[in-house]
């Protein structure tokens, strides 16, 4: 096949771009190391928390509230086509409630609140006793306060990439799985993009290649890139105590983010029993050790899980066991300063690092704007602040 662009990475970044192309009448060939949806990179465990009040800052709104709007286009047309793959919706608004100390301007839950008044995005402020009364299975402290926002909850990873990707199939995509992309390299006035099993040529490419952009990118020396760090984060998959389950259903239990400061390592999150597993997913965040996707421990002991539930969750939670029903691992690819990276220095080659683990709530919009930007050189949410 003659394709118009090459898509290096069919994962959050690349299916969403995949599509996007391909439905715009762009020839795209899409190449991938696994066979996505998988659970080698930063895309899988079940969910993902997405709200529009992004503590992260505001150049962020545009972006995840157009996903919302593509992810509902997207379930529509799923659920109207048998010969598509539906396997539950791709959101469930569950509620997210950021939950930290009050009186501080920049804790999360002050960041949050701003965002929320900035971006007209509806929330509720509420006070400790507030959340007392709303949420009793937390634990409050007087000194905390609480940012609700109604319309937050959760998307489901793998189906969106599911979804994305039957989408770009047929709208004329041809996407090949485990097949590694060896090289991107200059060729006359294209690129040539060479795999384990064979060479391919475009005009333009896209790498969203997630916790291996790091090493893709090493022989094209851009110095964002060599800053990237991967990190091993850690999903937990916590049974409710016997009689505590309604605690923890939708509706009763939004989705949730507790900070104690502003440590990252004192921060953990977590989602009701949305995702079917029959556990509470809780995950805190490090960003200590660094890996890579070829050595990182993929395994997550009984330890781990204690030593979460004890340090994070039981001075937080009521109703919670520290039986873990599963864990999993998944890797962030951090920038330095926690953003996302867009590089667009070679014409026809665009790199895009959208982890730094908060991407995925983004991930379709960035998508169709890598898209716009591609086909005309534009796009219509502005993707300045994420450029190098
Ligand atoms: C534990 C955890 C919790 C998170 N929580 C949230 C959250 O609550 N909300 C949120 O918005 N975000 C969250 N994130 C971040 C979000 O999941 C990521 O930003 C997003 O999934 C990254 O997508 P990606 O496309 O960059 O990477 P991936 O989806 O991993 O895709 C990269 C793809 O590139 C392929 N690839 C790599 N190298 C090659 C190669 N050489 N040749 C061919 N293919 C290649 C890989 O196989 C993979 O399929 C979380 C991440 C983690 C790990």
């Amino acid at each position: 096949m003659q394709a118009d662009v090459i898509v290096v990475g069919l994962g959050a970044m690349g299916s969403a771009a995949a599509w996007q192309l391909a439905r715009r009448g762009a020839r795209v060939l899409g190449i991938d190391r696994h066979a996505p949806p998988h659970d080698r990179g930063s895309s899988h465990g079940l969910t993902r928390v997405t709200r529009e009040a992004v503590g992260e800052g505001e150049a962020y709104a545009p972006l995840v509230r157009r996903s919302h709007a593509i992810w509902r286009e997207l379930e529509a047309a799923l659920a109207g086509d048998p010969t598509l793959p539906f396997e539950g919706p791709l959101m469930t608004r569950t509620g997210v409630l950021v939950i930290g100390p009050a009186g501080s301007n920049t804790a999360f839950v002050a960041r949050t609140r701003a965002v929320a008044q900035v971006c007209s995005v509806p929330h509720e402020a509420l006070t400790a006793t507030e959340l007392r009364r709303r949420w009793p299975q937390f634990h409050i402290d007087d000194g905390e306060a609480g940012c609700f926002e109604p319309g937050g909850g959760v998307v489901y990873p793998e189906r969106c990439i599911a979804a994305q990707l039957a989408m770009a199939r047929r709208a004329g995509a041809q996407l090949l799985t485990d097949e590694p992309v060896q090289a991107v390299e200059r060729e006359g006035g294209a690129w040539r993009v060479t795999t384990a099993r064979g060479t391919h040529h475009a005009a333009q490419v896209l790498v969203t290649a997630g916790a291996w952009l790091p090493g893709l990118a090493a022989a094209h020396g851009l110095p964002w890139a060599r800053e990237l760090r991967v990190l091993r984060q850690v999903l937990h998959w916590l049974k409710p105590e016997p009689g505590h389950e309604a605690d923890f259903e939708a509706g009763r239990c939004p989705t949730f983010i507790v900070t104690r400061g502003e440590r990252y390592e004192d921060t953990f999150y977590g989602m009701p029993l949305v995702d079917g597993s029959g556990g509470v997913k809780v995950g805190t965040e490090q960003f200590e050790h660094d890996t890579t996707p070829e050595t990182v421990t993929r395994d997550v002991s009984a330890a781990e899980t204690a030593a979460l539930v004890e340090r994070l969750v039981r001075p937080r939670l009521s109703g919670l066991s520290s039986q873990a029903l599963r864990g999993s691992v998944c890797l962030y690819t951090m920038a330095a300063d926690g953003r996302f990276r867009i590089g667009e220095t070679m014409p026809g080659l665009r790199w895009v690092s959208a982890c730094s683990g908060h991407g995925f709530k983004h991930s379709a919009a960035l998508g169709e704007a890598l898209a716009e930007r591609v086909l005309q050189g534009r796009s219509a949410i502005d993707l300045t602040p994420f450029m190098d």
